[in-house]
């Protein structure tokens, strides 16, 4: 059984219709798939029915920005209730953080001479979470520079004239969330954070302390060395390991949907936690 518990819809910055996700998931022979979209969980409440269609297992997933130190971390919230009160309040307060990130975000790039820099960016996310990645394809789009990276590197990266300084929430207060709606908390992607080692593995031991229950061991393709580091790493804690593509986007062969390693058999398993074997 291929498990791939970390992917986006449309409905944050991944390009498929939640259905096309899970038709593409089963195409690539996944078989239990989370979908986990940025600070939102629009895309899974309407992925039921499909699931239910195609024969394939779907686990309710969010991936939440937080904060660690001066910079962001993603953890990911896997088996969350829907209809918790307490997650509807956390995607609508990170909902009101990103609006307010944006609109700075927005008023910084009208100062450098792009005032249709919100509305396009607007636009550009229709019904999806507005992030800095439309910004970025606004800036691409008015030929205000080449390629992404490049918006990344001269206006919207960490120092950059339009990078706002913003505070997620702390790791302690988005697990409290995803354990108060029924959840498992997992670190999504350690090794993507720029990290030493060293601090990497501070990082897991503050999420550990914080209450987390499983680290990404696989995200995406990696190098086998990674793995099996990151599987030391997380056995010596005592947690759960999970496993996950990170899909955004067709056409993007290191984040496929399905398309990953196998977790090492010496660690425990995320889906033991969610009900399966
Ligand atoms: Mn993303
Ligand atoms: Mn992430
Ligand atoms: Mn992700």
């Amino acid at each position: 059984m291929i498990f791939d518990l970390h992917c986006h819809s449309s409905f944050s910055d991944g390009v498929l219709s939640p259905e096309d996700l899970l038709a593409r998931a089963k195409e690539r022979g996944v078989s239990v798939l989370a979908i986990t979209d940025h600070d939102t969980i629009a895309g899974v409440s309407i992925a039921h029915k499909a699931a239910v269609t195609l024969g394939l297992q779907l686990i309710p997933g969010i991936e939440f920005s937080s904060q660690w130190g001066k910079g962001g971390v993603h953890i990911v919230g896997l088996g969350v209730d829907i209809n918790s009160p307490e997650l509807q309040a956390a995607v609508n307060f990170q909902e009101q953080a990103r609006a307010a990130r944006s609109l700075a975000i927005g008023e910084r790039l009208a100062k450098l001479g792009f005032p249709d820099a919100l509305a396009g960016a607007q636009k550009l996310a229709g019904s999806g979470t507005l992030g800095r990645p439309h910004f970025a394809q606004y800036l691409v789009d008015v030929g205000a520079v080449k390629n992404i990276n490049a918006a990344f590197k001269r206006y919207l990266g960490t120092g950059k004239s339009a990078d706002v300084k913003y505070q997620w929430p702390a790791m302690e207060q988005v697990i409290h969330w995803i354990h108060a709606s029924a959840g498992v908390a997992v670190l999504a992607h350690p090794a993507k954070y720029e990290l030493t080692r060293m601090k990497m593995c501070a990082l897991i031991d503050s999420f550990a302390a914080a209450g987390g229950d499983a680290v990404e061991v696989i995200s995406g393709q990696q190098s086998t060395a990674m793995t099996q580091d990151l599987a030391k790493i997380v056995n010596a804690r005592g947690l759960y390991a999970s496993c996950g593509s990170d899909f955004h986007a067709p056409g993007q062969a290191w984040q496929e949907l399905g398309s990953f390693g196998v977790l090492p058999d010496t660690l425990k398993p995320v889906w033991n936690l969610l009900g399966f074997k």
